[in-house]
């Protein structure tokens, strides 16, 4: 072979070609799959309904946040990255302290999942929000302390919670408190003239022959007449008042700060609108009474018991002296 013999150039370059070549289709290959990717994730975040985000701590930046926060929001996600005040504006004022210093709890806790918060939305509706927050856990050599979070509409969530919180203390018949909601508020309030050692006076009321309403005009009469006199009660009451349908014609109320003289003028106000009433039921005009019996707190009662054990009886006389009318016990 003579010295410097160069072999031919197509010999060694046909593989590198073919190599090359090769690399570049992995390439291309992998470049449309971290697109498809990529439209996979847009097409998610897209479509779920909460609002991704992520926020630099130390510099106050909000480095990302999810097409969802332009809905949730209706604010711009340009603004809110451009500058995080964006975002304690929306905030509802009384919530904001919260919202903030949850955010900063993050740091300690490394996750706060239980933040729920109001914001305004740009049409001026209050909106609850679940927005929680994780500390995300940066690379080594990393100095940024990032925060991310996810952010939930949950106001029609909220609505039903309350809802069903309502629908569990009223009795849906005369949306007054129902048996147990009126006599858990009724011990706390007997509880606390207990403590301030102050007046308190119970109430019981029953229909008078409310058997007979029944009988002769039907039970949907009925109902309206049971709808009527609890309004009747709502209206006697004071703010800090209590009242509640604790049986089917029964109810009662308890009067915090009220001596036996005053509660007296509540029922007989009561008893007056009452007779007053004037029901009709087809060409029948007709009127209801009640019977009440009225008790106040003395130093001896240790429990609410004793004053509705009083209150009853009292009632009870108020029925046996021909009903229509107020007893004290
Ligand atoms: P008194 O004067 O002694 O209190 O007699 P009363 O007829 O009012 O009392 P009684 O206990 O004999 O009858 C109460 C009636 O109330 C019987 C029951 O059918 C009726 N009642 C209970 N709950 C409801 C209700 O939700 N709607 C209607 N329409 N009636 C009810
Ligand atoms: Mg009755
Ligand atoms: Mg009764």
């Amino acid at each position: 072979m003579p010295k410097n013999f160069d072999p031919p150039l197509s010999d060694t370059s046909a593989p590198d070609t073919a190599e090359t070549l090769l690399a570049l289709l992995h390439a291309q290959a992998e470049v449309a799959r971290l697109s498809e990717r990529e439209r996979l994730f847009s097409s998610l975040l897209e479509s779920v309904n909460a609002a991704l985000w992520a926020f630099d701590w130390e510099t106050r930046q909000v480095l990302y946040v999810s097409p969802a926060y332009e809905r949730i929001f209706g604010r711009s996600a340009a603004l809110v990255m451009a500058d995080y005040c964006e975002w304690r504006d929306a905030v509802y004022p009384d919530d904001l302290a919260y919202a903030e210093q949850s955010l900063a709890d993050v740091l300690v806790s490394g996750a706060v999942e239980d933040r729920e918060y109001r914001i305004i939305n740009a049409a001026g509706e209050v909106r609850w929000l679940s927005d929680k927050c994780f500390l995300k856990q940066t690379r080594e050599g990393d100095q940024r302390v990032i925060i991310v979070g996810i952010a939930e509409d949950i106001t029609e969530k909220k609505q039903l919670e309350s809802e069903l919180q309502r629908l569990a203390t009223i009795d849906v018949l005369t949306q007054s408190s129902n048996r147990r909601h009126f006599f858990e508020c009724a011990h706390q309030a007997f509880e606390d003239a207990c403590a301030d050692d102050t007046p308190l006076s119970f109430l019981l009321l029953d229909i008078d022959d409310f058997k007979q309403i029944n009988d002769s005009y039907g039970h949907q009469e009925g109902d309206q007449v049971l709808q009527r006199i609890a309004d009747s009660g709502k209206n006697a009451l004071r703010r800090g008042d209590l009242f509640g349908r604790i049986g089917g014609e029964e109810f009662a109320a308890v009067f915090p700060g009220c001596t036996a003289e005053a509660a007296q003028q509540i029922a007989q106000r009561l008893q007056r609108e009452i007779q007053r009433l004037s029901f009709s039921h087809g060409q029948q005009v007709y009127r209801v009474t009640v019977s009440q019996g009225l008790t106040d707190r003395t130093q001896n009662d240790e429990l609410l018991d004793s004053l509705f054990a009083r209150a009853d009886e009292a009632m009870y006389q108020a029925k046996r002296q021909g009903k229509n009318q107020i007893v004290q016990g």
